[in-house]
């Protein structure tokens, strides 16, 4: 049965994908008339930096063209895994206001976002502003490992639009203390992100109840799970990093528990090992379907990311 996995430790290996380089991106919605001059450029307008993509495609919904705003991951690049480059530390300690996600997503910068605040650059912690959720036990965490004992906290914050829209007030008061009025904006973020819930629940509605179960590569979906209630069921990393390993006896049983609730499809997603989940989706008779939960679409949207997952989803299980 597990034969194929017994030999093989599933080790995660870094998703460095993509360029080192950071990425410099213009505010969406920005018309011909009002282009953004080059990142830098101008000494008028706050620079803000955000660390992750995902965060920092509402947070340009939200500035719009009152600040530069530059997200550092590249596309493609792990945020378990991410480790900021000398240039990345440097654009964090010259910045006006640096944005992360906190909750140990970007665990290598905390040193970084430590200098910069004793140098007075002002830090917002998305994971600050949220109703934080916790791993629960039973969901295949690690109890040895701190970071990933049941009441650790998961920082998978942007798999539900709900939780996304709890920042959006305090970061645009953040953003006034800057010199920075984005109310208006922020309103319509907020509007938009209830009506992308309504979108989801929509397009979810096919799935019947019965068979609202996740597996997925690790534990990527929480807060989605939470909000529009799914089962999480396991993954082939049973953790809320992609940077662990799963033994064959904990493979087994993920196996066992795929074959008992009789689901149809495994999530693989970015760290997951492809050997692995295709060896448990071989022995359980699960199909393995992409999902794109960290990494946001070409078009930078954030609407058009959690669709796609509320789509990929409802198209696996309905
Ligand atoms: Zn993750």
């Amino acid at each position: 049965m597990l034969t194929a996995l017994l030999g093989a430790t599933a080790t995660v290996l870094a998703a460095c994908g993509g360029s080192s380089a950071a990425t410099v991106v213009e505010a969406p919605g920005a018309t011909a008339s009002s282009v953004s001059p080059p990142a830098a450029s101008s000494g008028a307008r706050p620079s803000v930096i955000v660390t992750y993509p995902v965060l920092g495609a509402v947070v340009k919904d939200v500035v719009g063209d009152t600040a530069d705003v530059r997200v550092l991951m590249p596309g493609g690049a792990d945020p378990h895994e991410w480790t900021p480059s000398a240039k990345d530390v440097q654009a964090i300690l010259a910045a006006d206001l640096v944005v992360d996600n906190g909750l140990m997503l970007e665990g290598r910068i905390q040193d970084p976002l430590a200098q910069a605040k004793a140098k007075g650059v002002t830090v917002f912690t998305v994971g600050d502003h949220i109703t934080v959720r916790k791993v629960k036990s039973g969901e295949g965490a690690e109890p040895e490992d701190p970071d990933q004992a049941p009441g650790a906290d998961d920082p998978h914050l942007w798999t539900d639009p709900l939780t996304m829209k709890q920042w959006v007030t305090p970061f645009a008061a953040t953003l006034k203390g800057k010199g920075v009025d984005v109310t208006a904006r922020a309103a319509r973020v907020e509007a938009d992100l209830a009506d992308l819930d309504s979108r989801v629940r929509e397009t979810l509605a096919a799935v019947p109840a019965g068979r609202r179960k996740l597996v997925t590569g690790h534990e990527s979906m929480g807060y989605f799970a939470e909000r529009y209630g799914f089962q999480l069921i396991g993954a082939v990393i049973p953790t809320v990093t992609s940077q662990s390993e799963a033994s064959a006896r904990e493979l087994a049983d993920l196996t066992k528990k795929i074959k008992a609730a009789g689901i149809p499809a495994i999530f693989a997603e970015i760290g997951t090992p492809k050997a692995t989940t295709d060896a448990v989706a071989r022995d359980s008779g699960a199909t393995v379907v992409e999902l794109s939960a960290h990494l946001l679409p070409a078009d930078g949207s954030y609407r058009t990311f959690m669709l796609a997952i509320a789509t990929t989803v409802t198209g696996a299980l309905k």
